[in-house]
């Protein structure tokens, strides 16, 4: 076994890595970019070395420096975790080149799977069934037209090296390809360097499940189940469970039949993924699934085979790398229970999933234990930057049936709390809630089909998320108050008069805070009893106190909650069993100064690059109508415009790296439009 491995990745793959090398008794040594000087991987592994500026491609893409650092510190091995150069075969075969063992499949298995064309043609040779479609080399836009028609439509538009679902577009008519293509060719150009693509049917039932397999240099190979990851938004994996529900004994042995068969076709080593897309319209099929591709590294979803297998799967990739036979035979591998995992992203569900950044103010998980495991990469007071992936963490519950492990998981999901950022947590929760996935029913089509009851349109604020705040409020004035009268000397100094509040209720205090667009207003009196608010809904009396660390103990009109606040400036973020409300506290004598944007100006939502400008100065548009691509996180953005009107100024051009916060159209108002 080796005595030191570096690990090529940060996040919460990198303190995953970290994690099973320390039990191990291996080194590690972490490597990190200027923006992660402080991340949780560095502070976690052995040794840290900065290996460059924050993107990517100046750090952790840089193989050369990885390379380097192996050999400074002496590893001899590296595990490149997912993502960047995990599936990158120039990359695996440097470090042979250099005596470094790449903890991944041999450099031939990584190429010939890297390409979804060719990876699908080998699988055809194999016998494995594929999706039907076009993957040849021609890549004129006439013949592609024709290639859909040929299928028919609806049809799915893949980048040949594409990954994390980008360069995909579904088409459903003839009309609508071109653009498509063009589309799907920016993005797979943008993210791979690569615009060659793929036409193949578009299932419209579908699940996505795969298979976990493992092979070792011995000509081992085993399958460790599969995992059903079939709720997605823009076929990126939002909810990960295994088994799959309801899956019929014989589908689940032909699949991972078809698998170890996909694996042995390769002459793979280590572990790896094959992905099947299940015809689903008349059920879960032996004779319904086709491969869609191989990932030749870790998964993110791995955890929930980890849990059902009790296998350690990083420690099974280190011993294979290692050159010993798989830890276990197939006849040794068994399912136990059922696990669940959840991907918790800084992003926005109520502004079209856009991701978020920011501080993180507020981030606390429940206790891990043998039933719920949270693997992240994040701490609270850390930063979610733009330069990389938003996700904050993987929360992954286990138990015995799968009813008790999504009890379990929304358990966890309401102990939870994440301020600071905007995050996906409540839609999380909802997902799991939902009655329909509680039912098994689920198919990669399920979020968008119940988008209405996954991301709701905002409420206003409930009265007991006003009384919370309002109480939050008033210990902070209660705070101040003790501390001006301590400074003071004299608890009867005027400061007891600050904010024209006095504890002596002579007089009652009017406090607002602004939610979205709205206003709200709430007096609060002092009586004999402690405070009556008068809120939207009627009168109640509060009470509370602050707990160390922040939370609040409340009671809210006879409820005893607890609840957690971060307030930061102005603003005030709300948290209770998995919901979070932010509201501003609205002071009158600073209000109504900036008025962030006039109806018809389109401003960046994030930093990004302007990837494609559709209309010019002076066109007329239609609201809704898509005015450019803005091309942020690794994905695209369509803006559109916000209502009827004239292009009467265009801010950026295509190519053009742009602020958040910049303006970079403006449409007026005009009859003509
Ligand atoms: P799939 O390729 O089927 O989407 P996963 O769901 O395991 O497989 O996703 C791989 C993960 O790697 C994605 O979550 C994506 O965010 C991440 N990833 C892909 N490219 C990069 C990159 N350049 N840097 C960081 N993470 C990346
Ligand atoms: P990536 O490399 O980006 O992960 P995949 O080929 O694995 O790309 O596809 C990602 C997701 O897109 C799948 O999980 C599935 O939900 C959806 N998808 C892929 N192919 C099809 C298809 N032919 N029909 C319908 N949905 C598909
Ligand atoms: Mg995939």
């Amino acid at each position: 076994m080796f005595d030191t491995i570096l690990i090529a990745n940060r996040g919460e793959i990198a303190c995953r890595v970290i994690k099973t090398a320390r039990a191990m008794g291996i080194r590690t040594v972490a490597v990190y970019s200027e923006a992660d000087a402080n991340a949780r991987h560095v502070r976690l592994a052995d040794e840290a070395h900065l290996i460059g500026p924050a993107p990517a491609r100046e750090s952790y893409l840089r193989g050369d420096r990885l390379i380097a650092v192996a050999k400074r510190t002496g590893a001899k091995a590296i595990h490149p975790g997912y993502g960047f150069l995990s599936e990158n075969a120039g990359f695996a075969e440097a470090c042979a080149a250099n005596d470094i063992v790449f903890i991944g499949p041999p450099v031939e298995a990584i190429r010939s799977m890297g390409l979804k064309d060719a990876a699908k043609a080998i699988m055809e040779q194999a016998g494995v069934p594929v999706v039907p479609g076009y993957h040849g080399e021609n890549q004129d836009d006439d013949y592609l037209a024709e290639a859909a028609d040929r299928i028919g439509y609806p049809v799915l538009i893949k980048a040949v090296a594409g990954g994390g679902g980008k360069g995909m577009r579904r088409v459903d008519s003839a009309a609508d390809f071109a653009d498509a293509l063009a589309a799907a060719r920016r993005e797979a150009a943008g993210a791979f360097g690569d615009d060659r693509v793929l036409i193949e049917k578009f299932i419209t039932k579908p699940r996505h499940i795969e298979i976990q397999v493992f092979a070792d240099s011995q000509g081992n190979a085993v399958h460790l189940f599969e995992r059903d990851c079939s709720l997605q938004r823009r076929h990126q994996k939002v909810v990960e469970e295994a088994p799959a529900p309801d899956m019929p004994d014989a589908v689940r042995a032909a699949m991972g039949q078809a698998a170890v068969t996909a694996a042995k076709a390769i002459g793979y080593e280590g572990a790896g993924t094959v992905e099947f897309i299940a015809d689903v319209a008349d059920g879960l099929r032996a004779d319904g699934f086709y491969f869609m591709e191989m990932n030749t590294r870790l998964q993110v979803e791995h955890p929930v085979t980890e849990m059902i297998t009790g296998q350690d799967l990083v420690e099974w990739q280190l011993r294979v790398a290692a050159g010993e036979p798989l830890p276990r035979a197939q006849d040794e591998l068994a399912v136990r229970g059922h696990a669940v995992e959840v991907r918790l992203y800084a992003e926005d569900p109520g502004r079209g999933f856009l991701p978020a950044t920011g501080r993180l103010l507020r981030l606390a998980f429940p206790e891990e234990d043998d039933n719920v495991r949270i693997d992240t990469g994040v701490e609270e007071g850390d930063e979610v930057s733009v330069h990389y992936d938003p996700m904050i963490a993987k929360v992954i519950a286990w138990d015995e049936d799968r009813g008790a492990a999504l009890r379990r998981l929304s358990g966890a999901l309401a102990a939870t709390a994440v301020a600071g950022v905007t995050s996906n947590l409540s839609f999380l929760a909802r997902c799991l809630a939902h009655p329909a996935f509680r039912a098994g029913d689920v198919d990669t089509g399920f979020i968008d089909r119940h988008l209405d009851t996954l991301v709701p349109a905002p409420a206003p604020a409930s009265d007991r998320v006003l009384a919370l705040a309002v109480l939050d409020h008033l210990l902070r004035l209660d705070e101040r108050y003790r501390e001006m009268a301590v400074r003071s000397g004299d608890p009867y100094s005027p400061w007891a008069c600050a904010d024209g509040w006095r504890l002596n209720g002579e007089t009652d205090l009017l406090v607002r805070f602004e939610d979205g667009d709205k206003l709200h207003e709430v007096r609060v009196s002092l009586t004999r009893e402690g405070y009556r608010l008068a809120l939207p809904g009627g009168e109640m009396a509060v009470a509370g106190e602050r707990l160390p660390g922040g939370d609040i103990a409340a009671d809210l009109g006879g409820d005893r909650i607890r609840a957690s606040v971060v307030r930061t400036g102005d603003e005030v973020y709300l948290m209770h069993r998995g919901e979070t409300r932010k509201l501003r506290y609205y002071d009158p004598g600073v209000a109504a100064d900036e008025v962030a944007g006039g109806a018809g100006t389109i401003t960046a939502p994030m930093p990004g690059k302007v990837t494609k400008v559709v209309v010019k100065a002076g066109d007329a548009v239609r609201a809704g109508q898509p005015i450019l691509v803005l091309e942020a996180m690794k994905m695209e953005h369509t803006l559109t415009a916000p209502g009827d009107g004239l292009v009467e100024s265009l801010a950026c051009s295509e190519g053009e790296q742009v602020e958040e916060g910049a303006t970079l159209a403006v449409i007026k108002e005009s009859d003509e439009a």
